[in-house]
């Protein structure tokens, strides 16, 4: 049975099949927990910039952009869904996003990323893309599963204003 009503899945192991492929192809270290739970942060709405929670690294890397939907009272956690892979000056582009997505006011978008060079978050960010299906990226779409994350209230809660 699911933990949530607004996915199928259930609070336990998160990205399993994203680390068995890149423990296979890579030595970079990285696992889908990094992917989902480090520097997480978020914005709420596109005109209001202040509105982002720091801390947002103004170097290469990877980021994923959540929507967070739904919670498990058995387990405590929320879920979160990925809409957005991207890569690049991880500071522009999450400024970009929150300037131009047209997210709505109401809609608070968390944000997670890693720090790594360009090569690597290219990798990354295409074997994501090969795997899961990311809504909002627009070119590149091939993976059909939802890349879902579990966190709890203290990550959500983290830094507030
Ligand atoms: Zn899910
Ligand atoms: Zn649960």
């Amino acid at each position: 049975m699911s933990c949530y009503s607004e996915c199928d899945c259930s609070c336990g192991p998160e990205g399993e099949k994203f680390d068995s492929i890149i423990r296979s192809e890579t030595n970079f270290g990285i696992t889908s927990n990094d992917l989902i739970h480090s520097n997480m942060g978020w914005f709420c709405g596109f005109d209001n910039l202040k509105q982002i929670r720091w801390p947002i690294s103004k170097d290469d890397g990877v980021y994923i952009l959540w929507e967070k939907n739904d919670y498990c009272s058995e387990h405590n956690l929320f879920h979160s869904k990925a809409i957005y892979v991207g890569k690049g000056q991880v500071k522009t582009r999450i400024y970009r996003h929150a300037k131009n997505k047209g997210f709505t006011e109401e809609n608070l978008v968390y944000f997670t990323f890693v720090d790594i060079e360009n090569r690597k978050a290219k990798y990354i960010e295409q074997l994501l893309l090969d795997l899961y299906d990311f809504p909002l990226n627009k070119a590149e779409k091939r993976g059909v599963n939802k890349f879902c994350g579990y966190i709890t209230q203290g990550e959500a809660d983290f830094g507030s204003m």
